[in-house]
């Protein structure tokens, strides 16, 4: 084995894999994902379409389709949106664009782990900067450290990951201004706050907006996720790019899903009105954080318990037992059944 680990790139040998949480219960509000599937009609239109996409071929290497709709939905040139593997695929590639040994990225904790675990996995220095007390940005120490080190990247999940708000919009607007790094807001969960910087793309050069069609477009399951930057950026993207990222059945879910998104819509409100009627209740017990996505954060006393009990009524959650978020659960605005299964046990502890 010898002959093997010498060979390990040095910045991954003491790495470890990223293991996301193992479902085993019957209530899933560990992962953010819609807790509703795409309605059952558009699901079965959508897959007599199947039929007819040859599986023998590969699939569109430029997404044309799922461009031109995304462009005209979005008001913004096609040349300047890229589709990934899911946005994880998409935060890779900028990582194998533009970081080398030695370079830095600034990271606001806690936050999305894989900004740090892609980084790291490219061989880049991550200089992590912890939230203020009220879970913003501390926009002043983020433009210290990126002039000291002269980043390359500041990841901004916007509303963010795991604490569910966004940050200030001044405290972003002073980052962009007043850095050189490329700044990486990432939109995941833009669908449950309505709030986007896409109009600052003209004016900020250094900006780029990752969003997902795995929480609010109910598509997780088929990685589909996509940035949208201006168009030399995207250029620069396309030469790390594996040519068929995005496979067949992939892109033609997502197109689908965009065509009807108004019945999607229906369930995006569901969720926003249960996530608010939750945090109610919820903020009369527990510090809980307003969330502007569709999951709730919040301090427990007794971590043990409440893993114990969660377990026992087959829910599962996320845990933060160590690091900027200990103490702290993440849960997932499910459906009202499961929001009350939620309440009621902590309402136990
Ligand atoms: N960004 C954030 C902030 C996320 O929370 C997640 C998923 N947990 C992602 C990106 C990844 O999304 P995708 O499924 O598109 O890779």
């Amino acid at each position: 084995m010898e002959i093997i680990e010498q060979k390990i790139k040095r910045c991954i040998k003491d790495f470890k894999s990223y293991t996301p949480v193992l479902f085993n219960g019957k209530y899933k509000l560990d992962a953010n994902e819609n807790s509703y599937e795409i309605p059952v009609f558009i699901k079965k239109k959508i897959l007599r379409k199947i039929l007819n996409i040859p599986l023998n071929r590969y699939p569109d290497p430029e997404t044309k389709e799922l461009k031109r709709i995304l462009s005209k939905k979005l008001k913004v040139n096609k040349d300047m949106i890229f589709l990934g593997n899911g946005s994880d695929e998409i935060i890779f590639y900028l990582s194998q664009t533009f970081l080398e040994k030695g370079d830095t990225v600034i990271i606001p904790v806690p936050t999305f782990e894989m900004y740090k675990i892609i980084s790291k996995i490219n061989d880049a220095k991550v200089i992590e900067i912890p939230l203020t007390k009220n879970f913003d940005l501390d926009d002043k120490n983020i433009i210290k450290y990126a002039k000291i080190t002269k980043a390359k990247f500041i990841f901004i999940a916007y509303p963010n990951n795991p604490t569910g708000n966004c940050f200030s919009k001044d405290k972003i607007i002073n980052i962009l201004k007043n850095t050189d790094a490329i700044v990486i807001i990432d939109e995941a969960y833009f669908e449950f706050s309505g709030k986007t910087f896409i109009k600052y793309l003209k004016k900020f050069k250094n900006l780029i907006i990752l969003r997902t069609f795995s929480k609010a477009f109910s598509i997780a399951a088929l990685r589909v996720g996509y940035m949208i930057a201006n168009k030399e950026i995207v250029k620069v993207v396309n030469k790390v790019k594996l040519p068929y990222n995005v496979n067949s059945v992939s892109q033609l879910f997502a197109k689908e899903v965009l065509l009807n998104e108004r019945y999607l819509k229906h369930n995006i409100q569901k969720i926003i009105f249960e996530r608010e009627k939750l945090f109610e209740k919820i903020s009369k017990k527990f510090f809980v954080v307003k969330s502007d996505s569709n999951f709730l954060f919040l301090k427990i006393l007794d971590n043990k318990k409440a893993k114990k009990i969660f377990k026992k009524n087959k829910i599962s959650i996320r845990f933060f037992q160590s690091g900027y978020a200990k103490d702290f659960i993440r849960i997932t605005v499910g459906k009202n059944k499961e929001n009350k299964l939620v309440l009621d046990i902590l309402n136990k502890l």
